[in-house]
C-alpha cells in the first residue's frame, strides 16, 4: 500500500514539473557534454589528461576579450593541452560561428560556451564538424567561448569567431540599407515605442519565410493592415510581417526558408506613406529586438602568418605591458618585467596572445618582443 502511494506521489510530483510553466528543463540536460564523453574515453597517460583539463580551467578563468569577427592561429607546439577562452559581446538573435582551417581532420576539436558571470554552461561542450560550428545566441551579452583541440593536436589550428544572422533577411533582394527604421524610435508622439524594424522596398517586393517553419496566423486588422504570423520550428519564436499589399499564403501551412508570404506594401496605418515591410519578432519574454536576427554582416579572412612559431621562448622588450584584447584599444591590465620570457598561446594577426613563464596572459603586439 504504502508502495504504491509514493509512487503516485512521484507521479503527481513528475507530471507537475513537466507542466508547470515557471520551471523548463532543457533539452539537452541529460545529454552527456562531447568534452564528458572525450574525458571518459581518453586512454592516454592520465597526466596528460590533467593538462588538458588545466588547459580548459586556465581559458575559463580568462578575461580576455575579442570583438565579433577575430581570425586566429593557435601553434602546433602550444597544442598539447591548450586552449584559448575569450570573451565575445554578443545579441540575442546573433548565430555564433565558429570556422576552423585544420589540416587534421580526424583530430577532435572542442567548443564550449559559458555565462561568463557564473561559469554556467550556455551549452554542453560540442565537437566542430566538417571545419564549422554554429549557434543561435539565446541571450544578450558577454558570454565565454572556449575552443580546445584534443590532445596531442600537433598541427598549428587556424580559428575564425565571427556572427552571422541567425535568419534569412526577410525581403527579396534587400538588405541593411533597407532598414530606415529601429527597434526602440518613438511612435505616436512618443506614446509608444517601435517593436520592430522597417524594411523599405517598392510596392510588389516580395517578403519570404526567415526560417523553417509555419503559418500560425494571416489576417487584415488594425495598425498593421494585411499581416502573416510565421512561428519557426528551430528556437520556437513568432515573426511579424505587416502592412503586405496582398498575401500569398495561409493559416497552417508548412513553409521553407525563402518560400514568398506576400508582397509589400502600404497597408493598415502606413496608408498613404511609402511602401515597407514593417517585421517584428515576438519570443517567449515578448518583442524582442530583430535587427540582430538579420543583419547582413562579412565573414573575416583565417589568418595567414604564423606569428605564433615566429615568437614562442622569446622576450619582451623593457616596459611591454600586457592589453586584455588584440588591440591599443584594449585596457592595459599588467605591466611585465624587462626580459620576460613568453610562450604564444595564439597569434591575431600582429596581435599576440601570450604567456609568461609566471602563467600570466594577455595580448602584446609583435613589435614588443625581441627579435
Ligand atoms: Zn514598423
Amino acid at each position: 500500500m504504502f508502495r504504491s502511494k509514493s509512487i503516485i506521489l512521484i507521479l503527481i510530483t513528475l507530471s507537475f514539473i513537466i507542466s508547470c510553466d515557471g520551471l523548463k528543463i532543457p533539452k539537452n540536460v541529460f545529454e552527456t557534454s562531447e568534452r564528458v564523453k572525450y574525458e571518459r574515453s581518453f586512454s592516454g597517460a592520465d597526466s596528460l589528461l590533467t593538462q588538458w583539463k588545466a588547459g580548459f580551467s586556465s581559458a575559463s578563468a580568462s578575461q580576455l576579450k575579442i570583438k565579433d569577427g577575430t581570425s586566429l592561429l593557435m601553434n602546433s607546439d602550444q597544442l598539447k593541452s591548450d586552449a584559448v577562452g575569450y570573451l565575445i559581446d554578443l545579441k540575442k538573435g546573433d548565430l555564433l560561428v565558429v570556422e576552423t582551417e585544420s589540416t587534421l581532420p580526424d583530430k577532435k576539436i572542442f567548443v564550449d560556451l559559458l555565462d561568463p558571470t557564473s561559469g554556467s554552461e550556455m551549452m554542453k561542450s560540442q565537437i566542430i564538424e566538417d571545419n564549422l560550428f554554429s549557434k543561435p545566441v539565446e541571450t544578450d551579452g558577454l558570454h565565454k567561448i572556449i575552443v580546445q583541440p584534443e590532445i596531442g593536436y600537433g598541427s598549428q589550428l587556424k580559428i575564425k569567431i565571427y556572427t552571422q544572422p541567425s535568419l534569412k533577411f526577410p525581403v527579396a533582394g534587400k538588405g541593411n540599407k533597407n532598414v530606415q527604421s529601429f527597434w526602440g524610435a518613438s511612435r505616436d508622439g512618443g506614446g509608444r515605442s517601435h517593436e520592430g524594424v522597417d524594411i523599405f522596398a517598392s510596392k510588389g517586393t516580395p517578403v519570404v519565410a526567415v526560417a523553417d517553419g509555419y503559418i500560425t496566423r494571416t489576417g487584415n486588422q488594425g495598425l498593421g493592415g494585411k499581416q502573416v504570423w510565421l512561428r519557426d520550428d528551430e528556437v520556437g519564436n513568432s515573426h511579424y510581417y505587416a502592412h503586405l499589399d496582398s498575401i500569398l499564403t495561409e493559416d497552417g501551412r508548412k513553409v521553407k526558408t525563402g518560400d514568398t508570404l506576400g508582397w509589400v506594401g502600404n497597408t493598415g496605418n502606413a496608408a498613404g506613406g511609402a511602401t515597407h515591410l514593417h517585421f517584428g519578432i515576438y519570443s517567449t519574454g515578448g518583442a524582442v529586438d530583430p535587427y540582430p536576427f538579420i543583419r547582413e554582416r562579412s565573414v573575416p579572412k583565417f589568418v595567414t602568418e604564423n606569428n605564433s612559431e615566429k615568437f614562442s621562448g622569446k622576450y619582451l622588450k623593457a616596459g611591454s605591458s600586457l592589453r586584455s584584447g588584440a588591440g591599443s584599444d584594449y585596457e592595459i591590465f599588467s605591466t611585465v618585467k624587462p626580459r620576460t620570457q613568453i610562450t604564444v598561446i595564439a597569434s591575431h594577426g600582429i596581435w599576440l596572445h601570450i604567456k609568461t613563464l609566471d602563467g600570466r596572459e594577455g595580448f602584446v603586439k609583435s613589435n614588443q618582443i625581441e627579435k
